[in-house]
């Protein structure tokens, strides 16, 4: 996150050093990027050298003529039905292998060359030392060289381990043929193996043409796998060279008669999809309309439900927002101005979401002063980048209507918001499509953000499609098509991810996201679509980090999970950003929660499950909600038990009963034992570090905690239990006795076998049996508890 504020930081200056001094733009950019430490746009000039280079290859040798020839045969008939999983991957480590590699699926650290490979994974140079003889004139082989080179100083940790190496240090040495550490040892390397280079083409959509019968089929990704030779393996270092190339172009595939268009005339359904150099460009635009009329004209019927179900008709119309802002299709001279609507006029409408950002910042707003102006008219001129960019897109694709909160509900006219703010999950889950100002931390930056690889060049060569006779030496050219290195991947861009951006943390983007059936996301390094059927990088790359449906409805605790991470201007936004969330969730059919039955954030039949949350002690508590809710926390919490249990319902029900939460005062009424543990918790209250517990000194026997708490109580070298407090105490006021109420228990493979879990409660004053919560706590003596009743408590 720091790299990439320093980044966006820094092109922004790079941005105004240029508007002052246009006669000396490029070395002006390239010197604040290269002052920020950015390695991939230092270097314009050293990648037009590649170039050259790449040029200057005129032939194809007999390996990649050979591989050509498969491709084309790929590429008219991607049936890759009998895909076998190579090299063999053990999906439930690689995902936690992904999860801490930037979400990228790695191939296991060695690749069996014995274990049989798929239709698409074609052996290239064997032994790999053939290739760089092969470079010398063969344009292909210079570009998987070049990709090998680039991608053998990926680090283990990628995002977290960058190379160390800038993009354009490698690619100087690159260009000079030698002469340092960073390609001499690949090169090296190459000269050793035994090993072949492979080459696997990865299709998209994976089987996506088959099931809509008509759709957009994209070339995918080719990986070029390679095992590095034992002795090039240091510390960090990967074994396996495992980068893609991508193919710059699109083919259209007809419903029955693919074949027949493939034969005949391929040649104008070839189309090259050159990277985009702006996501306000004629191309992007048309890129954005390609996903949204895709989405409305070919998905399934998920991207037309709502969260709560309910079937969205063909035509999308719905009862508009109270007020939303015209963009004038019919004369694209006139200003936008605000439209009221009264009772029940239907149509569409794009709704934004955006950052305020600090308050000199604050967008254009409506206030009962401009009310009647903006009636009239709002200026584009006045607007700020972010609603302007937002009006153009509109406009190209000819929806009239957009819904920006600051415009259309007037600001200061208190009674009108909070009416509005009810409305809000509506409006988001009704717009036939949302704008996620994703990149941009607030209105004055806009949609369409200087990309900054723009002025990059994409190292590419060409192959020829050819047809498919039997015999190959009757195959003729079709055309030709583009192979080349993507700059937005490892190790030199961000992955791209709708999470990982200035917008994912605000609030009240948690329900705007989720009940939005379609967004396109502007971020710097380019767009994403996200709908229901599908999420991709506008390269045609599936992209993670989304809930599905499935989540919404069974997973409330992801929820809680993402949107505790998230910041809030104003405390009291913290439960009500998720308001409209929660009441279409309650409308979900065979869920259990109604909406009369959601307290604080937390649904009655979540608890107590959901109430077993752990914070990550950002300080005190809101003493404005209650001291159970996870939304009394100022900051992320962490459902502990959910994490480390499969958990089944009994596990509760022996253990407590939950007899109910007021609706006046917000305390939660429970039935279950409650022990006295203070004399575990003062005589040892162990500090332990994150470090202690992942670390050499971790003692993998247990189950602990990778956040801070203390260890309860001791038995020898063994502790009793664990407690994590909510705030960021370090010490216990020795004075107030501290109390357990047990839970829920869960059962493990290794010892302790079971834990018993529960809150940490102090007693409130002159009461017997209410409480307010501190913390909670894993006991692993039940004798501590066994021989007590069972007694009601109350907790605030
Ligand atoms: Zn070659
Ligand atoms: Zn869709």
């Amino acid at each position: 996150m720091h790299v990439l504020s320093t980044l966006r930081a820094s092109i922004h200056d790079a941005k105004t050093v240029s508007k002052s001094d246009s006669g000396s733009d490029k070395n002006q950019l390239s010197l604040a990027i290269r002052d920020a430490r950015i390695p991939f746009t230092s270097t314009p000039s050293l990648v037009d050298d590649v170039c050259s280079l790449l040029a200057s290859r005129t032939k194809l040798c007999h390996v990649c003529q050979s591989f050509s020839s498969q491709l084309s045969s790929w590429i008219r008939k991607p049936t890759f039905d009998e895909l076998l999983q190579w090299p063999e991957r053990n999906f439930a480590k690689d995902r936690l292998a992904a999860l801490s590699d930037g979400y990228r699926l790695l191939p296991p650290e060695r690749v069996d060359p014995t274990t049989p490979r798929p239709s698409n994974a074609f052996k290239h140079h064997r032994p790999a030392r053939d290739l760089l003889k092969s470079a010398k004139k063969c344009r292909f082989c210079e570009l998987l060289k070049l990709a090998i080179v680039l991608d053998s100083n990926r680090r283990r940790g990628y995002p977290y381990d960058k190379t160390k190496t800038p993009l354009g240090e490698i690619l100087m040495q690159y260009n000079r043929g030698s002469g340092g550490p960073d390609v001499t040892n690949i090169i090296e390397g190459l000269q050793a193996s035994e090993d072949a280079i492979y080459l696997m083409v990865e299709p998209y959509p994976m089987g996506g043409y088959i099931k809509s019968g008509f759709s957009k089929s994209v070339l995918g990704n080719i990986r070029v796998i390679w095992q590095k030779p034992k002795r090039m393996l240091t510390g960090e270092a990967q074994a396996v060279v495992f980068t893609r190339l991508i193919s710059l172009f699109a083919i259209y595939f007809g419903r029955a008669d693919v074949d027949r268009i493939l034969d005949s005339a391929l040649q104008p359904f070839i189309s090259t999809r050159q990277p985009l150099h702006n996501s306000g460009s004629p191309d992007a635009m048309a890129l954005i309309g390609e996903w949204f009329s895709g989405c409305r004209s070919r998905h399934g019927e998920c991207c037309r439900r709502t969260v709560s179900r309910q079937v969205i008709p063909e035509d999308e119309l719905h009862v508009m927002p109270s007020r939303v802002i015209d963009v004038g299709l019919d004369s694209p001279n006139q200003d936008p101005h605000l439209v009221e609507n009264e009772g029940q006029t239907v149509g569409q409408w794009v709704a934004l979401s955006h950052c305020w950002g600090k308050e000199k910042n604050h967008p254009l707003k409506t206030t009962r002063r401009t009310l009647a102006r903006h009636l009239k008219g709002i200026p584009l001129s006045s607007m700020p980048r972010t609603f302007a960019d937002a009006v153009a897109v509109c406009r190209s694709l000819g929806l009239r209507f957009l819904w920006i909160d600051s415009l259309c509900i007037v600001q200061d006219d208190e009674d009108e918001w909070e009416k509005e703010s009810q409305m809000m999950g509506t409006v988001y889950e009704h717009a036939v499509l949302t704008l996620a100002a994703s990149d941009a931390i607030d209105s004055t930056r806009g949609l369409f953000l200087e990309r900054p690889y723009a002025h990059i060049k994409f190292p590419s060569v060409q192959l020829p499609l050819l047809t498919a006779e039997s015999d190959s030496r009757r195959q003729t050219t079709l055309g030709s098509y583009s192979v080349g290195i993507d700059w937005r991947q490892e190790p030199f861009m961000t992955y791209l991810h709708p999470h990982w951006t200035p917008l994912a943390t605000r609030g009240w983007c948690t329900q705007e996201l989720i009940l939005s059936r379609r967004v396109v996301h502007f971020l710097t390094e380019g767009m994403l679509w996200v709908c229901r059927d599908k999420a991709e990088d506008e390269n045609g790359q599936m992209i993670h980090g989304r809930l599905t449906e499935r989540d919404w409805s069974t997973e409330w605790g992801k929820i809680i999970l993402e949107h505790s991470q998230r910041a809030f201007t104003f405390e009291k936004d913290r439960l009500r950003s998720l308001d409209g969330l929660a009441k279409e969730l309650s409308k979900v059919k065979n869920n259990s929660c109604n909406v009369g039955e959601y307290f604080y954030g937390t649904w009655l039949a979540d608890i107590p499950e959901y109430i077993l949350w752990a914070s990550y002690r950002t300080g005190k508590k809101n003493p404005r909600c209650p001291s159970w809710s996870w939304a009394s926390c100022a900051g992320p919490v962490w459902l502990r038990f959910r994490d480390f249990d499969n958990l089944r319902q009994d596990d509760f029900s022996q253990c407590c009963k939950v007899l109910g939460v007021s609706s006046t005062s917000g305390a939660l009424t429970i039935e279950g034992k409650v022990a006295d543990i203070s004399h575990l918790i003062l005589h040892l209250m162990r500090r332990n570090g994150t470090k202690d517990l992942m670390g050499q000194n971790g003692n993998a026997t247990y189950r602990q905690p990778v956040i801070q708490g203390y260890a309860v109580g001791s038995k020898g070298e063994e502790p009793y239990g664990w407690v994590e407090f909510d705030d960021d105490r370090d010490a216990l006021a020795m004075s107030e006795p501290i109390y357990f109420v047990h839970l829920a228990n869960g059962e493990y493979y290794t010892p302790p076998l079971i834990q018993h879990w529960g809150l940490i409660l102090e007693k409130e004053n002159g009461y017997d049996n209410r409480y307010s919560r501190v913390g909670m706590c894993s006991l692993w003596d039940s004798k501590l508890f066994a021989d007590l009743r069972a007694s009601r408590v109350e907790i605030i």
